[in-house]
């Protein structure tokens, strides 16, 4: 596993975060991100390079609440689109981002999950694992994102760690 940092603050948390992913670089990493809630939308960046070159990116990314991810891939290639955090807009497309998620581990029955989410109208923009939560996530958000998490966790096998944060909760991670 490589590594997830999560923070919600009274300031801008976006360097605690970048800092964080720093003292995890020891561990490997392929790429990595790191998204915010800034305003009332979830924003984020990510890189296939180096920490520092993230850092570099979120000079324009102030945020409060946020997580942040070093990615060693498992399933998909070391590319921006599959590095995390990863988004979920709900069904169809068009939309802002309300879920955002980090992951690092395996989820076994994601090919299974990903039918099901496509079938009900969720969109795909990776080839992770890891967006199937995201989705699934959303799809069982009924206002409480610690309730839809574990809602979420009881359809998921595998071995793994999650952070999440959501754009109708701003001041929470789970
Ligand atoms: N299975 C996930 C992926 O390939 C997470 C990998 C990790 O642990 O960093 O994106």
């Amino acid at each position: 596993m490589c590594g997830i940092v999560g923070a919600v603050a009274q300031r801008n948390i976006v360097p605690v975060l970048v800092e964080g992913l720093r003292r995890l670089e020891y561990r490997g990493y392929d790429s990595c991100g790191v998204a915010v809630h800034a305003d009332g939308v979830l924003k984020r960046a990510r890189s296939v390079a180096r920490v520092a070159e993230l850092d570099a990116q979120t000079a324009s990314l102030p945020g409060f609440t946020g997580i942040a991810h070093t990615r060693w891939a498992t399933h998909g290639a070391p590319t921006t689109d599959n590095a995390h955090p990863h988004f979920s807009a709900g069904p169809g497309a068009g939309k802002g981002a309300r879920i955002a998620l980090v992951h690092n581990g395996i989820i076994e029955n994601y090919e299974e999950l990903r039918r099901k989410l496509a079938g009900a109208g969720y969109v795909f923009d990776s080839q992770t694992d890891t967006e199937v939560i995201a989705h699934l996530v959303d799809q069982l958000y009924e206002g409480d994102l610690f309730e839809a998490v574990q809602r979420a966790v009881r359809e998921l096998h595998g071995a793994y760690a999650i952070a999440v944060f959501c754009r109708d909760e701003p001041h929470r991670v789970v």
